[in-house]
């Protein structure tokens, strides 16, 4: 089996359109503004409820201001929100479905290559959707 390798082969963060940027919880969306202030520029967002939970879609156009193009990396990486975490991993909380991005040019090359794919071929943003998930959907693990 197969685990993700990241190509940095960068498409993942640049959007061609905003409506597509990342979606952010509340404290990620402090954290950005700030990594984004420190820097000298504001991020732009918009609210959203999803199963009644406040997040923000943040409105990128073109590459994420926090990428950077020379060592084709993510300049926050530590700290990015959740959903850059996951990727390429989705959830569309319409239809409840986990989706694994063709988009991303790893997984489109495994699927050409007859690859098939599952959550076990991503663990770290597996960790990552669970943790997006269990924050939606108000789970909480306790010792009983
Ligand atoms: S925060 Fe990092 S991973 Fe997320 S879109 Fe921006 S550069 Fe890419
Ligand atoms: S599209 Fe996939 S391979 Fe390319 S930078 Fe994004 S996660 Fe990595």
């Amino acid at each position: 089996m197969k685990l993700f390798q990241c190509l940095r082969c960068d498409e993942c963060c640049y959007f061609d359109n905003e409506e597509r940027g990342p979606i952010l919880f509340e404290e990620e969306l402090t954290r950005v503004k700030t990594l984004a202030k420190n820097r000298g520029f504001e991020i732009r967002y918009r609210e959203l409820s999803i199963n009644g939970v406040r997040v923000y879609r943040w409105l990128i156009k073109g590459y994420c201001p926090f990428y950077d193009k020379e060592s084709r990396a993510c300049t926050i990486h530590s700290m990015k929100p959740l959903s850059c975490k996951m990727y390429p991993l989705l959830y569309n909380p319409n239809t409840g479905e986990v989706l694994i991005s063709r988009e991303c040019r790893w997984v489109n090359d495994m699927v050409n290559s007859g690859e098939v794919l599952g959550l076990e071929n991503f663990p770290d943003e597996t960790r990552a959707l669970e943790e997006a998930l269990s924050r939606l959907y108000r789970i909480r693990v306790k010792v009983h």
